[in-house]
């Protein structure tokens, strides 16, 4: 129920009505296979915010905290900001930063106490050092700092791998409807939006999780078409029914070595735990009779390189998906695999975008106009290729600086860094000193380069450079390439996942 904790006989009658309702959020999708852990200088560099600093950079943005915003507006309660911590994919958590974050949330959230509810933004594929479930001791830590009965409705990404702890540690859980991702603000307002009807006593949400030992391959995750399409229309058919409150599809994240990697199917009805055990199991099995079809075998560098550049001109710009290496999932994005056959075939009209400090400090040192000689790329690792020798001349330097337009993170102002853009013989390589996934188009259009007269892109990731990219694009290549993220998970060595798991594991 809403408290009417105002104590001043002079409140207003609409004072002692409205709801204060603590928003926050603790985000991260970690992968095991990146050899750096995150660390909190991570979250320094990327969006760390105590109370209300988190308001000015999210507000009327495409994301959970700005749809939080956007409900609070609109259905007229007061959030109450707390702390928001989140950094770019990469390796697991560290124990000290994982536990300061927390701790952070923890202090905030008992600092803002009395509220009527908490509406909290995370990941779902967060791992750590030391936690399993880093998740779910999020969720159960925070619910341990509210009195009983104030509700807990939290949001998660797409590639959540579900845990029972997280369904059992929270009053709501819903995922976004994406991939690529282009609802975390709506997904944002319908939590709200639950979270304020059960407040009103409209709703008591129960929920069931079912998860088949399954991870599909990460381009059979795209919710635009393909057997996660046939799972996500599924699941909003569910949602017509009486009593059948939100139903969520999580992909699951294959790049991290934990026991709970693996699509799940989580549906809240409203006091029918029976019915919400029915929806997600028959999702479930759908999903598991639908097992073929969750796997891919795209083409590797070679033939995808050829087909790019025998493409016919005039029709836009062949992307390339440079899958192992997706910084969004949180490779390094220095990964030279596709440079090279591109230099090999001819990289005639090709943009290349490489995360690399050290050539980019050169290319300040010699300045625009400049002609020098570079080792790029193949620096962080041994797992994305080798450095490539290249000849060019500096066209640009530039602050790396961007506001986000479109589909995806609109709004968003994003750093990559210092940035140096190359005209080397054939094609532009834009050099930064941050890796930054290739989610919006103002990341090039922001250097004087219109993407869509580019003949070939390479984007380091695997689908959800697409929200940008299909728009102006002739084709779009998915490529087997090596990595931190690379598509086949056989070729990872995992240790603590669940067993047997398909695709490992034949059935
Ligand atoms: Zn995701």
């Amino acid at each position: 129920m809403p408290n009417t904790r105002c104590s001043t006989p002079n409140a207003s009658l609409f004072r002692i009505s409205r709801m204060r309702i603590a928003i926050g959020g603790f985000f991260h999708e970690s992968n095991s296979f990146c050899q750096a852990p995150t660390t909190l200088a991570d979250y320094e560099r990327a969006r760390l915010y105590a109370g209300a600093e988190m308001l000015p950079p999210l507000r009327g943005t495409d994301t959970e905290i700005g749809g939080f915003l956007r409900a609070a507006d609109h259905l007229g309660f007061e959030a109450v900001p707390t702390s928001y911590a989140w950094a770019w994919p990469a390796g697991l958590l560290t124990g000290d930063c994982f536990r300061t974050l927390l701790d952070r949330l923890k202090a905030a959230v008992e600092a803002c106490l009395p509220v009527d509810g908490i509406l909290l933004s995370i990941h779902g594929a967060l791992a750590t050092e030391a936690d399993d479930d880093p998740d779910g001791t999020i969720l159960a830590e925070v619910r341990s700092c509210l009195p009983p009965g104030v509700p807990l409705v939290v949001t998660c990404d797409f590639h959540a791998n579900l845990s029972p702890l997280m369904v059992s540690s929270c009053d709501a859980l819903i995922g976004y409807r994406t991939y690529p991702h282009v609802d975390l603000a709506d997904c944002g307002e319908e939590a709200a939006g639950l979270l304020v009807r059960m407040l009103q006593d409209e709703i008591r949400p129960t929920m069931a999780l079912a998860k088949p030992p399954l991870m599909p391959h990460i381009v059979r995750q795209r919710t635009a078409d393909g057997p996660m399409a046939e799972l996500m229309a599924m699941a909003r058919a569910a949602e017509q029914e009486p009593g059948v409150l939100r139903v969520t599809v999580a992909g699951g994240f294959a790049y991290a070595d934990v026991p709970r990697v693996g699509i799940g199917a989580l549906a809240i009805t409203d006091g029918d735990p029976d019915r919400a055990a029915d929806v997600a199991h028959t999702l479930a099995d759908t999903a598991w009779e639908r097992r073929r079809a969750f796997t891919a075998a795209p083409p590797g560098p070679q033939e995808a390189v050829r087909r790019a550049l025998t493409h016919p001109a005039g029709h836009g710009p062949v992307v390339l998906s440079d899958i192992g290496d997706n910084v969004g999932g949180g490779s390094p994005g220095d990964g030279t695999v596709l440079l090279r056959e591109l230099l090999r075939q001819g990289p005639r009209g090709a943009l290349v975008l490489l995360t690399d400090p050290e050539a980019v400090a050169a290319a300040l040192q010699a300045g625009v106009r400049a002609r020098l000689s570079l080792r790029v790329g193949g620096k962080t690792d041994c797992l994305h290729g080798d450095p490539v020798e290249v000849t060019g001349r500096v066209r640009l330097l530039a602050d790396g600086i961007f506001r986000n337009r479109g589909p995806m993170r609109d709004g968003l102002v994003d750093d990559q860094g210092r940035t140096a853009v190359l005209d080397v013989d054939g094609f532009t390589l834009v050099l930064c000193e941050r890796k930054m996934p290739q989610w919006n188009l103002q990341q090039f259009r922001s250097l004087g380069i219109d993407p869509a007269d580019q003949r070939v892109i390479v984007c380091k990731g695997a689908v959800a450079h697409r929200a940008a990219y299909e728009p102006i694009a002739a084709e779009i290549i998915d490529v087997d390439t090596p990595g931190a993220c690379a598509g086949d998970m056989r070729q990872f060595h995992y240790e603590r996942l669940r067993r047997p798991l398909y695709p490992l594991d034949e059935w």
